[in-house]
């Protein structure tokens, strides 16, 4: 039997154009270079939007081919996120803080025809551009300064002719590019479709999820360049949300004043964003004026629940979720819900810690060596993942199909525990997991239990090969003041964790190596550290 619904493309174009017809006055505020904040509304970013696309598709632009970005979050970022793709291109968020080599690499490995850049990173573009592929660059003017090699962005909008009509897109074509953040192996491409990044948004909106309303307003401090901000300027668009954008000022009193100034209500971070917030808010809390009822997604890697704990006490909600950029980044959101039943304020912040559970439409399947773990809570299997906005392959990279299973579920690499509720419990990366005399440690929950000791700002606790156990822990810490002994905390873990589990060594060192988008890099912890316990004494003898 034919269905009697009409065949409508699930594509950002509607999206877009919902916010500019019914909230045109519902402000996109940006933090410039010079500080200032920039004020433009719904009704501004869909005629720019239009233009842009129009002056793409003119300056020859053709169907699925990229424009890469090299910016920070601002309005006219906001404009590339739709203007690309509604000019039938794919926008290209190229990640600011890798390395030139390595920008030059997957710039060319995506085939980016044009770049558009912030005029404050030309500095970092020039130290790639003779290896990079761009026909044309044009620049987001913020300063004075001449750029004669490149051509001004504003000037390409004017070149938009009147009369160029914006493609019909179909809702399978690939709207937007990311490579992934490389915390194991070269960085990989993800691409989204239109109907992937729609979805996406629809499940995170939900009030299961984090509840996008028209009465939010909006701040990603995660960088645009990051998994699409983790989808925010879309959902945040969708729902005609208001939108606040911290441009390169990600330090805790920036975000606070932008949180106190334009009242934000829901912003989302890195656990290293939300503890130098924190951080502030218990140094001075009288002086910050947050919103009532603040909600803070944080995700990337695990907040301690220390942290969620504080917040609660600030009255700011944490709100813990998991994905990857491969999962257009968010498959799993932690809510408590009724149906749980009484629990322990203990309990409660425990289960909080958690990933969660899968948003709707997202499958999530746990499995070991011995098939399907049960729901335990103690069973370690690997998370696969299943849905309509899981990527099936890397872009151009035939060779890394194993990433995905026969039946066709992406392996994360995460392993988890799941509780008798559903709730996913990340215990390691299946590369950081520590195997001692054939038994896994997880390194996430004795980090998690480091930094909830005073003077411990963050830790790193990584396998190195051991004569008789294999593979023990040892812990990498950055202290702040007081600085702990390294007694005190093995006395303090001793609680939580059996003898065989606590690390043979405490090293405080100045700072941890982290990837660009701010996660631990313990492969280069466990290259410095290799032989530190060759001979030594282990704590598991
Ligand atoms: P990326 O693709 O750069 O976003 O990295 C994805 C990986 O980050 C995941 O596979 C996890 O290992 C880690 N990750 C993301 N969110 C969380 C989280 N909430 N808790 C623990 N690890 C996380």
């Amino acid at each position: 039997m034919k269905n009697t619904m009409m065949d409508f493309q699930l594509t950002l174009a509607p999206m877009l154009e919902r916010a500019g017809t019914l909230y045109p006055t519902v402000q996109i505020v940006s933090r410039m270079p010079d500080r200032s904040l920039y004020r433009c509304t719904y009704a501004d970013l869909v005629t720019r939007v239009r233009t842009l696309a129009r002056a793409l598709i003119a300056a020859g632009l053709q169907r699925g081919e990229r424009v890469a970005t090299l910016m920070w979050n601002h309005s006219v970022h906001l404009e590339t996120y739709f203007g690309v793709p509604l000019a039938g291109g794919v926008i290209h968020t190229l990640n600011l803080r890798l390395p030139a080599q390595q920008l030059a690499l997957i710039a060319n490995h995506a085939g980016d025809r044009f770049l558009v850049v912030d005029e404050i990173l030309l500095p970092a573009f020039q130290r790639f551009i003779s290896d990079a592929p761009f026909e044309r660059v044009f620049v987001h003017r913020t300063g004075s300064g001449p750029f004669d090699r490149y051509e001004d962005y504003e000037a390409l909008l004017k070149t938009a002719p009147d009369d160029c009509a914006l493609p019909q897109l179909n809702e399978y074509d690939a709207a937007a590019m990311c490579y992934t953040s490389g915390t194991t192996g070269d960085p990989k491409g993800v691409v989204y479709s239109h109907r992937a990044l729609v979805l996406h948004s629809m499940a995170l909106a939900m009030a299961d999820s984090l509840a996008f309303s028209h009465n939010d307003s909006v701040m990603p401090v995660v960088p645009m360049f990051h998994a699409n901000a983790w989808g925010f300027p879309y959902v945040a668009t969708m729902v005609g949300a208001k939108q606040v954008l911290p441009g390169p000022y990600l330090d805790a009193e920036s975000l606070l004043d932008l949180c106190q100034r334009e009242q934000v209500t829901l912003a989302t971070g890195v656990p290293t964003v939300w503890m130098a917030v924190c951080a502030e808010l218990d140094k001075n809390p009288r002086h910050w004026r947050v919103a009532p009822g603040l909600r803070l997604a944080v995700g990337g890697s695990a907040p301690a629940e220390s942290l969620i704990r504080r917040f609660d006490a600030h009255n700011i909600r944490l709100i813990h979720a998991w994905g990857m950029t491969e999962s257009t980044p968010i498959a799993s959101i932690c809510r408590l819900r009724p149906s749980l039943g009484e629990m322990s304020e203990d309990e409660q912040y425990a289960l909080r810690s958690t990933q969660g559970t899968p948003v709707p439409f997202m499958e999530a399947r746990v499995i070991s060596r011995t098939g399907p773990v049960p729901w335990d809570g103690k069973t370690m299997g690997e998370v696969q993942l299943r849905g309509p906005w899981v990527a099936s392959s890397y872009f151009n990279m035939p060779e890394l199909g194993d990433k995905w299973t026969p039946d066709g579920w992406l392996r994360t690499g995460d392993v988890v525990t799941v509780n008798e509720h559903g709730y996913l419990h990340i215990v390691d990366r299946t590369k950081d997991l520590i195997k001692s005399g054939g038994e896994w440690i997880s390194s996430v929950d004795l980090e998690n239990a480091i930094v909830g000791y005073a003077g411990v700002k963050e830790a790193a606790v990584i396998a190195v090969p051991h004569p008789k156990w294999d593979e023990r822990p040892i812990a990498v810490i950055v202290a702040g003041e007081p600085k702990p002994k390294p007694e005190e905390l093995n006395d303090f873990l001793a609680k939580r964790f059996a003898k065989w589990q606590l690390p043979d060594a405490y090293i405080f060192v100045e700072e941890l190596p982290h990837t660009s988008t701010g996660k631990l890099l313990k492969s280069a912890l466990r290259d410095r550290y290799r032989d530190y316990l060759n001979g030594h004494f282990s704590i598991a003898d």
